[in-house]
């Protein structure tokens, strides 16, 4: 496996497995491991309903 580098919130090790980076990308060449950029996306979306939580 090849080090792409580290996550910018846990600190983890991401690597590119069989050809494949396990993570994501941003816009400003930092890297998120999976579940961070999860947690990021969702709360992101919690703001985006003024941070009430959902009814549903
Ligand atoms: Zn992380």
């Amino acid at each position: 496996m090849e080090l792409i580098g580290y996550c910018k919130s846990c600190n983890k090790e991401l690597y590119c497995q069989n050809g494949f980076f396990v993570g994501v990308i941003h816009d400003d060449q930092t890297i998120s491991c999976t579940s961070c950029s999860e947690k990021a996306a969702a709360d992101a979306h919690t703001q985006e309903n003024g941070g009430k939580p959902r009814t549903s």
